[in-house]
């Protein structure tokens, strides 16, 4: 299969800067995210495609042997250059900080970091232990708490730190000793030679995990692991604006790690219960108005429901069904951006279906009054009659 250009795959020009370059990968990274594209292969891909690219554009070295010899650069090396072999926790680990907070300079607003903070635990350094695995809830949501955000203390059942070694997994402080194999340094070095020159690899030292330490007698309350099953109540804070499944991460919530490992995510995947009277579109928020012929024809007040209570409307006299009325800013906010929709009060106008003797002869009587003629110089909708017309004269 043939692989595609590094440039092409980010969509940047070959004269982008580090920092476009950084941008753009940004951008495919969130988007192939894999807690955004659960079980999605194709987006796993993508994924994996753009840290590769990300993994030579980043690295002048890299580049300027890419720019000259393109992916010829890279063969007889086995699976590109280095990328070919990276699971998606090594992309993390590797490049864990684009997904960070606080990096500036990101440009879009994301809730995925910003109202959650950190994103994933940028890799680096020692990591003690196995990292937890992550941590998947549902929350539901009222249309009024996706209009204005939603604080939501939940309890949730997950592994936690053992509270008799906090988590270390070991008996008491001397049971533990400094790993034989990295002499507590956590990592490993390793030279090898390729085509792009001398590379110097460090890689987690596999007896201790990274933690530079060897426990001599696990701590009996959880046979070593650091962890036991328990509860944690979660303090949660939903930003205006989400959709109905819609997932959103929050870094190191989710599970405990094995002996002291960082924890996992939480991901919160959004639930929004249906109202009794409003439909969301998009990020307007849409009402029937069932009025009847005389309130539309003499005009009222009435009361609508909208995401933030009752509303008190006035209907105009000679109001057609089908018309829309518009409560500006009465809709939804965006979760990516400014502004808000508006709720949309579509007119429907009731035809009664049965009617007394009285009312029969009362209405017989307008059957035939001019007023009571449907016509394109009534107030409302001319433009529907103006359409019909054009329709005909076809
Ligand atoms: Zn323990
Ligand atoms: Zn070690």
């Amino acid at each position: 299969m043939a692989k595609r250009d590094y440039y092409e795959i980010l969509g940047v020009a070959k004269t982008a800067s580090a920092d476009e370059i950084k941008k753009a990968y940004r951008k495919e990274a969130l988007k192939y995210h894999p807690d955004r594209n659960q079980g999605n292969k194709e987006a796993e891909e993508k994924f994996k495609e753009a840290a590769e690219a990300y993994e030579v554009l980043s690295d002048d070295q890299k580049k300027a042997k890419y720019d000259r010899f393109g992916h010829a650069a890279d063969m007889g090396q086995g699976g590109g250059y280095g990328g070919g072999g990276m699971n998606v926790e090594d992309i993390f680990r590797n490049f864990g900080d684009i997904f960070g907070g606080g990096q500036g300079g990101g440009g879009g607003f994301d809730p995925f970091e910003s109202f959650f903070g950190g994103g994933r635990s940028s890799g680096g350094g020692r990591q003690r232990g196995r990292k937890g695995s992550n941590l998947r809830i549902r929350v539901k949501m009222t249309m009024s708490e996706v209009a204005n955000g939603a604080h939501k203390t939940i309890k949730v059942k997950k592994h936690v730190a053992c509270h008799t070694c906090h988590g270390s997994g070991a008996k008491d402080a001397s049971s533990v000793s400094k790993c034989t194999m990295c002499g507590g340094q956590g990592v490993v070095k390793r030279v090898t030679n390729t085509i792009l020159g001398q590379m110097q690899t460090t890689t987690t030292c596999p007896q201790c995990n990274g933690s530079g330490e060897m426990i001599t007698k696990k701590c009996p309350t959880c046979n070593g692991l650091g962890t036991e099953y328990g509860e944690e109540t979660l303090n949660i804070d939903i930003p205006a604006g989400v959709q109905d499944g819609m997932q959103l991460s929050m870094s190191g919530k989710g599970n405990a790690g094995e002996q002291g490992g960082p924890a996992g995510d939480l991901i919160i995947s959004i639930e929004v219960e249906a109202h009794p009277e409003l439909e969301i579109d998009g990020q307007n928020v849409i009402y029937n108005l069932h009025l009847n012929f005389a309130d539309a024809a003499l005009g009222c007040n009435v009361e609508v429901p909208t995401v933030d209570g009752k509303a008190k409307i006035k209907i105009p006299a000679g109001t057609q069904a089908g018309k829309v009325l518009r409560l500006n800013g009465k809709g939804i906010p965006s979760v990516n951006s400014y502004g808000k929709g508006d709720q949309l009060i579509i007119i429907n106008v009731f035809t009664p279906t049965h009617l007394s003797a009285e009312e029969t002869k009362i209405i017989e009587k307008f059957r035939t009054s001019p007023n009571f003629k449907p016509s394109k110089d009534s107030k409302g909708d001319k433009g529907f009659f103006d359409k019909m017309k054009d329709i005909f004269r076809e």
